[in-house]
């Protein structure tokens, strides 16, 4: 007898695996159980979204802003990067599977869903600490570059889904 229960969240991939997170940023050891147990718990199957930023500047790269991530090259490599996701998705939803949930991570440059960071202009990080002027982010209430993609993407494929932040700093999800 199938226990399907046909439900299924999408995480983003640091919810999973904190590994890919800019150095520094680790609030967990590995997963992100307040937002991992429950969806366990209720039987939802779990799809994780590929990391945009490991997989485009590495692990060494430094903390952006979404201004710095928002070039035409950079999206392309979002769109490449979720195909195969949405082709998951789709085939899920065709087979009766009910896509109930993105979840993504507020305060990122990219997983933002309600709040994202802005501020950093660019130029030699060195010179510009060096001439006491530090950069900055600061939040904003709009998405990262990833979910905006990936929310184009899936209604592109026709699928409606919830978008919902987990903030990066408060546990509860
Ligand atoms: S928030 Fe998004 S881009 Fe940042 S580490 Fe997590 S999955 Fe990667």
């Amino acid at each position: 007898m199938s226990q399907r229960s046909r439900r299924v969240a999408v995480l983003a991939h640091c919810h999973l695996n904190v590994n890919t997170k800019v150095l520094g940023l680790a609030e967990y050891a590995g997963v992100r159980r307040e937002v991992v147990l429950p969806l366990l718990e209720a039987g939802v199957g779990i799809v994780q979204l590929p990391c945009p930023e490991a997989t485009y500047l590495g692990m060494r790269r430094w903390g952006m802003t979404r201004e710095q991530y928002d070039v035409s090259a950079y999206r392309r490599h979002c769109e490449r990067i979720l195909e195969p996701t949405i082709d998951t998705l789709v085939a899920l939803a065709d087979d009766t599977c009910v896509i109930e949930v993105v979840l993504g991570v507020d305060g990122s440059p990219n997983c933002g869903v309600t709040r994202t960071c802005f501020g950093y202009a660019g130029g030699e990080i060195e010179a510009l600490f060096a001439a006491g002027d530090s950069p900055r982010a600061t939040d904003a209430p709009t998405a990262g570059v990833f979910m905006e993609v990936l929310r184009t993407l899936l209604a592109d494929a026709g699928l409606d889904v919830v978008f919902r932040g987990v903030d990066e700093g408060v546990a509860d999800a």
